[in-house]
């Protein structure tokens, strides 16, 4: 039987080798780290005879699929921990996911941090036991038996087609000591060769996340391949929630999400409004100097409007449900901006002379999204899109997308972000469009991409049905990856809405349709400037850019001469008049992250000078001329061009 490495070498083995023993006849050291193997990318146990010829592949836990399993490993671990803590638990699911794994349970009472705590202490006596992970495949039936304490269990089993457990009639589980789990695996060999890893936090969900079903307790953990993996993720983690938009909005005072209010609504607050300004502004600029033209479009639309669009049938669990007023027809909240821009286009004939028209606004919309996902202004239900749509033809597409990409660029640039990634999706099964349009946009894109430099990965056939597009991904100050802006080309709207325009030949012609987000949710961009920036902004963006703080209550009227002063120059300035201790209002306005303070005194007003400190600096420049101060934070507070 042959085996093909990823060297392209080829091992003989006979029928009924087992993965690790093919690994060390790769090498002892291989089959040491080896945690599992791909045969023909089929993950298998380390433990599995392998029967058949393919590509065979060691996975060890420096790779992503390594520390899937060692995840997925460590959540069996979990539940296997609370079952035995907590008489009257059952277990739910326990996937795996980006930087870690959670396991929902239903329990008696809430898990409180004590609990936690000695969930993880009896992990980590069950890592310290190393039992063997053992493989078992039984009829459905059997299976049945077996899980009958635990009804989600036997809930999975009876829905086998979820793909839950495994295809036909054979259900797999893993057994470990006394304790069994579903699972199509693979799994570590042991429980001991999990190297580090803790139990992070535990919140409510819903079983199946259906409100009407089991109100359970998700406990999230995290496990990795070293210690020191574990201890950088932690401090990473650390290092996130002092960042935490939430907590930053308050301390700031930028927004707030009153209850009152609802779930994923926000108000903004004078500070955050100013924040919001700035870069609403910049946005106008920009799609100015891009040759983008502004428009605007209201809330609310017919249900006419949603069903042409085919937005009712394809994007229905995202919109709120219809209002209606006496016999009128009904109307929907906007998700979305692409109808009212579509109707602008077709207002009157358009000729190929007008093309390309590109439509700018930032549109308020609303989706609903389930409240468990909800997360502060990154995920909301109402927010303001940088939407723009733009109507072209087919020769002028290229250029249009480069243009596109160009703006997009510029924008994140002009926030701060140099580190970009991109996805191109390309066509699904079913789509919407010829072949040949696809053909065309798909490479345009791509040129684009490469024309600008930006690495990017094509998502094979991930692409949405009515066209490619592009997914731009920014990276932040602590290495977290956002998906901010995106291009994508639409060949159903413009035939769902009949557009066209008169071509040089003075035939009807149907244009192409990009649809363009440069920040995508205004809200969310601002929350990731938020985390990115952990609330000290540059100064452009700050939304007071100096503190002016007088020594003694004498220095009043100075400090509001040197305010207006530096007003006069456009420059955003806060006089503190509170009756707190000058160190105290240092404290504050270094805690609000403000870029300058200026600290005021007797020899200043003799000599209108200022004493100036810069946030990050720890003591200020005495005696700084106030004409050269004003200078020099006019020059620092100049906004990216
Ligand atoms: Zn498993
Ligand atoms: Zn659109």
């Amino acid at each position: 039987m042959d085996l093909r490495l990823p060297d392209n070498k080829v091992m003989t083995h006979d029928h009924g080798v087992t993965g690790l023993e093919v690994a060390r006849a790769i090498g002892p050291g291989l089959a040491r780290a080896a945690v599992a193997v791909k045969v023909d990318d089929q993950q298998r146990d380390l433990s599995r005879p392998i029967d058949e010829d393919g590509d065979f592949e060691v996975i060890t836990l420096d790779s992503p699929e390594g520390l899937h399993i060692l995840r997925h490993s460590t959540a069996h671990v979990m539940a296997q921990a609370v079952l035995d803590l907590f008489p009257g638990s059952t277990f739910a699911i326990g996937p795996p996911i980006e930087d870690g794994f959670y396991y929902d349970f239903e329990v008696p009472e809430p898990f409180t941090p004590d609990d936690l705590e000695r969930i993880e202490n009896r992990m980590a006596e069950i890592v310290a036991e190393d039992q063997p992970f053992v493989r078992v495949a039984m009829p459905r039936d059997e299976a049945l038996r077996v899980f009958s304490d635990h009804k989600f269990k036997v809930e999975i089993i009876e829905n086998v087609d979820q793909g839950e457990v495994t295809g036909g009639e054979e259900v797999t589980a893993y057994r470990n000591n006394g304790f069994i789990d579903l699972c199509r695996g693979p799994h570590l060999p042991s429980t001991g060769r999990i190297p580090a890893f803790k139990v992070l936090r535990s919140s409510g969900a819903y079983w199946r996340g259906d409100q009407e079903r089991e109100q359970l307790q998700r406990v999230y953990g995290t496990a990795w391949g070293s210690k020191a993996d574990l201890e950088a993720y932690l401090n990473r983690l650390e290092e996130a929630e002092k960042r935490d938009h939430r907590r930053l909005g308050t301390e700031l005072d930028l927004f707030s999400f009153p209850p009152e209010l609802g779930a994923g609504l926000a108000v903004w607050h004078p500070k955050g409004g100013m924040l919001r300004k700035i870069v609403e502004d910049h946005s106008r600029d920009l799609h100015q100097r891009f040759g983008f033209d502004f428009v605007f479009s209201p809330h609310i639309g017919k249900e006419d409007l949603w069903q042409t669009s085919g937005h009712l049938d394809f994007y229905a669990e995202n919109m709120y449900p219809g209002m209606q007023y006496d016999g009128d027809p009904a109307y929907r909240v906007k998700p979305m901006n692409c109808p009212f821009h579509v109707l602008i286009y077709r207002s009157r004939q358009r000729s190929y002379r007008e093309l390309p028209i590109r439509l700018g606004e930032l549109g308020g919309v609303y989706r609903y999204e389930q409240s468990g996902v909800i997360h502060g202004i990154l995920r909301a239900r109402g927010f303001t899109q940088d939407d723009s749509h733009t109507f072209c033809t087919e020769d002028q597409i290229q250029g249009e997308l480069e243009h596109h990409l160009d703006f997009v660029l510029t924008w994140l640039r002009d926030f701060g972000f140099s580190d970009f990634e991109a996805d191109l999706s390309t066509r699904p099964e079913k789509m919407a469009g010829s072949a040949e349009q696809w053909d065309v946009t798909e490479q345009a894109l791509a040129d684009a991409l490469e024309a600008h430099g930006v690495p990017y990965r094509i998502a094979e056939g991930e692409g949405v049905f009515y066209g490619p597009k592009i997914d731009v991904h920014i990276s932040d100050a602590i290495g977290r990856r956002w998906q901010c802006s995106t291009i994508q080309l639409d060949f159903n709207e413009p035939d769902r809405f009949e557009l066209e325009y008169t071509s040089a030949g003075n035939t009807p012609a149907r244009p192409y349709m990009i649809h363009c987000a440069k920040a995508g949710s205004l809200e969310r961009f601002i929350g990731i400037l938020v985390e990115h920036y952990a609330g000290a902004f540059p100064m452009w963006l700050a939304p007071v850019q100096v503190s002016i703080i007088p020594v003694a209550d004498r220095h009043d009227e100075y400090a509001g001469q040197v305010k207006e002063r530096l007003r006069d120059a456009g420059i955003r300035a806060e006089v503190d008049l509170s009756s707190e201790t000058v160190g105290d209002k240092i404290r504050t306005a270094l805690t609000q992250k403000h870029p300058a303070v200026i600290v005021v005194g007797d020899d200043d007003v003799e000599n209108t000078t200022v004493g100036l400190r810069r946030y990050g600096e720890d003591h200020d420049t005495r005696g700084v001329p106030l004409s050269e101060a004003r200078n020099r934070l006019t020059e620092l507070a100049q906004k990216p061009s």
